[in-house]
């Protein structure tokens, strides 16, 4: 057996100094950096150490000393247990204001760059309710509150809410959630009842038993309401009977579908998607074009917000008809359409066949003409050969996920060197980090973070790069 290590004594009356990056706050004794999660920056508390890793320790606040100026009260009762929302003791203000300095602290200390013009980050419209898509799991092991437990333990274990961060077999029974609009709340309540009801039996993760696996509501500006049921078995009677109940309580909903998964994951993306009722789709604008989202189809979940962010990206694009413009990472190729017309052509890359057949069908649906899409792996798509069949690019706009680009990607672009690089990013760390070594060709002219995720850490950039004359 190992040798244990003498666990850390509990760090007493420390100070939060910082909102930290992964939506823990930061506190530092002496040398050690601490990240201790539900605190803010002005709380002075006692710290017990939960892990401890290579360059930093993982903390836990057992006893607040002082409250910071800064907390206010949170709007949800699962505040402080459920893994989303873990701001909501920030007002909104201070919330943008760390998540500019968090845009900032990127660039300096991993990128080393010089920080050019950055704008004041753009506020969301709406502070809560503004997700168009969550997804609940059934669970026949919910956390019990402070309160059920006092109630003893011969209760009903079944919930259906959000897993608890880092136990893949336990949710929080939701009560409320304040992240998306009517009728979400009022659907899984009612479902959540339906089902306690009929003694149906809701999923164990653990030994893969039970009938009721998640639910995924997908909604939009238009007012269209998707609802995807996830059944773990392919009970006939069943499904019919939770079907036909969603159909004749909520007239709201527009699409209404249903998947077996009888899989050990919970991913539905490779399986097919049977069609209950209503449309297979729900209709999302912006301006005056028109997306198609279809259950699998990939969306940026505050549409509000998309609107504020492909609005800079085309802004710092600067387009004046002739140009010839990609879009790398196009998902279903919204920015790409967006663009498309102000344009003389506009290319959209991306790995995921079902998203390319949407990104085609949303330009056809739009009537644009100047738009092709490319499926596959960016590292292998883009290369001098596909640069010279497709016309080099004057403007390029590039959106990829949190890892950012593989350098294979950094260095096509050096080489094809556009006149203007627009980065659009959901992970600044790694944003910074590919525009420094752009930077050797690259100018950094303008940074505008955009709010998309009120109550959370997360922040969405864009950087505008010129190429150097
Ligand atoms: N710009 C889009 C969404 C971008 S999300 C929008 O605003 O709607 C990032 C996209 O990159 C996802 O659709 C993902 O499937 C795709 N992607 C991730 N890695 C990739 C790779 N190596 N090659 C091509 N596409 C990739």
């Amino acid at each position: 057996m190992g040798r244990r290590r003498k666990p850390y004594p509990i760090f007493e009356k420390v100070e939060i100094i910082d909102a930290g990056s992964e939506g823990k706050a930061v506190a530092k004794v002496d040398d050690l950096v601490i990240f201790v999660p539900y605190v803010v920056p002005g709380d002075v508390i006692d710290i017990k150490i939960v892990k401890r890793k290579r360059s930093y320790l993982e903390g836990k606040a057992v006893k607040i000393h002082k409250e910071s100026p800064l907390r206010i009260i949170p709007r949800c009762e699962h505040f402080g247990i459920c893994g989303g929302c873990k701001w909501q003791n920030l007002s909104y203000d201070d919330q943008l204001k760390y998540k500019q300095k968090q845009v900032i602290d990127n660039f300096e200390r991993i990128g080393k760059l010089e920080i050019p013009e950055i704008l004041p980050i753009i506020r969301s419209k709406k502070q809560y309710f503004y997700r168009n898509k969550l997804e609940f799991t059934f669970s026949s092991r919910k956390w019990l509150t402070d309160e059920e437990m006092e109630e003893g333990t011969d209760q009903n274990m079944n919930g259906v809410g959000f897993h608890l961060p880092g136990m893949f077999d336990r949710i929080i029974d939701v009560k409320n959630c304040y992240l998306q609009e009517y009728p979400s709340n009022n659907i899984r309540k009612a479902l959540r009842q339906f089902c306690l009801d009929q003694s149906y039996t809701f999923y164990d993760s653990r030994t893969h038993l039970g009938f009721l696996r998640n639910v995924i509501f997908r909604s939009a500006s238009t007012g269209n309401f998707m609802v995807i049921m996830i059944f773990a078995k392919n009970d006939r009677d069943q499904i019919n009977k939770t079907m036909e109940f969603l159909e004749k309580s909520f007239p709201e909903i527009t699409s209404l579908n249903y998947v077996v998964n009888t899989k050990m994951n919970d991913s539905i993306n490779d399986l097919e998607v049977l069609h209950w009722n209503g449309e297979k789709y729900i209709m999302e604008k912006m301006e005056d074009l028109q997306f198609k989202i279809g259950p699998l189809s990939f969306y940026q979940t505050n549409s509000d917000q998309a609107y504020e962010l492909y609005k800079v990206a085309r802004d710092f694009a600067g387009l004046t008809g002739n140009e010839i413009v990609y879009d790398l990472y196009c998902g279903t190729g919204t920015i790409t359409n967006f663009v498309a017309r102000q344009a003389k052509k506009a290319i959209g890359i991306e790995y995921i066949e079902s998203a390319i057949e949407d990104a085609n069908e949303n330009s056809k649906r739009n009537k644009i003409t100047n738009t092709r899409f490319f499926v596959g792996d960016m590292a292998k798509v883009l290369n001098p050969e596909f640069f010279e069949e497709n016309g080099q690019p004057e403007v390029v706009i590039t959106d990829p996920p949190r890892v950012g680009m593989h350098t294979k990607v950094i260095n096509q672009l050096l080489l094809a060197s556009p006149q203007k690089i627009i980065y659009v990013s959901c992970n600044p760390a790694t944003q910074a980090r590919d525009i420094a070594l752009l930077a050797e060709k690259y100018e950094l002219k303008k940074i505008q973070p955009v709010d998309m995720f009120p109550q959370t850490h997360h922040v969405e950039n864009v950087s505008l790069l010129v190429r150097k004359a």
